[in-house]
């Protein structure tokens, strides 16, 4: 069976925490980013450095081309896809909803959640069991935000992880039979630069005293969660969600 798995996203934060993590699991792993190459290639170096494949691929997984080039890139170097973590996601300044432009809600919307549609759809042609696939697993990477909706910071950011929740459970449902499974971790304050993206890199700081467990969250705390759901050891669930959130 393919031990191969994308991880879109991961030239930082817990895109680079998971891939890494994937490797040191016995993983071949493709990298995916939009402009960082010098830290996508890092990432490639740590999972060659463990003994395993690694590729990193320039895409922007909005872009319907861009997946299936990036798709094309895989089967070409490394074979059948096993393993999808729906990683990729931004946000930008922290705005009320009523200063919001449509061409900032609809980047959000079509990079956090176009592009898992768009990855997932080109995964389960290659892992479907009636199209010849040896069945898989994906991973979407949503947020504690989806519950709490992020108001006065970016709702818009908040709802489009709403919708991979909601696509979280209606994918697994579709799929189960193919022999994919579809699962999410929902990751609290967790120590990155998408809080700078924000406007405020210190956020994690400001806000750990109001969780139960009064700290942030690391990306491999993080990336422990998709490791777990990527694994055997997972094997009887789908369709469900793990909260690295510190309690709330
Ligand atoms: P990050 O540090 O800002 O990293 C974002 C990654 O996504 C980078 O590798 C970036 O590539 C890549 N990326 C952005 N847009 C892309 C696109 N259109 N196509 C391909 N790659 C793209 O973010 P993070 O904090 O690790 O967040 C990762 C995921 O966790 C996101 O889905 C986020 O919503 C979720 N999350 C984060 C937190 C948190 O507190 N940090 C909490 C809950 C959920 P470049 O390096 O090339 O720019």
């Amino acid at each position: 069976m393919s031990n191969l798995v994308l991880v879109t996203g991961s030239s930082r934060g817990i895109g680079a925490a998971s891939a890494i993590r994937l490797a040191s699991e016995g993983y071949n792993v493709c990298i995916n980013y939009i402009h960082d190459a010098v830290a996508a290639q890092e990432v490639v170096k740590q999972i060659q450095l463990t003994g395993q494949k690694a590729l990193a691929v320039q895409a922007d997984v909005s872009e319907e081309k861009q997946v299936i080039m990036l798709f094309e890139r895989m089967d070409e170097y490394f074979g059948r896809v096993y393993g999808l973590v729906n990683n990729a996601g931004i946000l930008f300044k922290q705005m009320r909803v009523e200063e919001m432009s449509a061409e900032r809600i609809n980047a959000v919307l079509t990079t956090n959640v176009t592009s898992a549609f768009l990855c997932a759809r080109e995964a389960i042609k290659r892992m479907s069991l009636d199209r010849g696939g040896a069945g898989g697993v994906i991973v979407n990477v949503s947020s504690a935000a989806a519950r709490i909706g992020s108001a006065g910071e970016y709702v818009d950011y908040a709802a489009s992880k709403g919708a991979i929740d909601t696509m979280t459970i209606g994918l697994a449902n579709e799929v189960a039979e193919q022999g994919i499974r579809v699962n999410a971790v929902r990751p609290g304050f967790i120590y990155t630069d998408m809080h700078r993206a924000g406007g405020e890199p210190g956020r994690v700081d400001r806000l750990k005293g109001s969780l139960p467990m009064q700290r942030g969250g690391s990306v491999d705390e993080v990336a422990a969660a998709v490791s777990w759901l990527m694994s055997e050891e997972s094997s009887y669930t789908t369709g469900s969600f793990i909260e690295v959130s510190g309690g709330r």
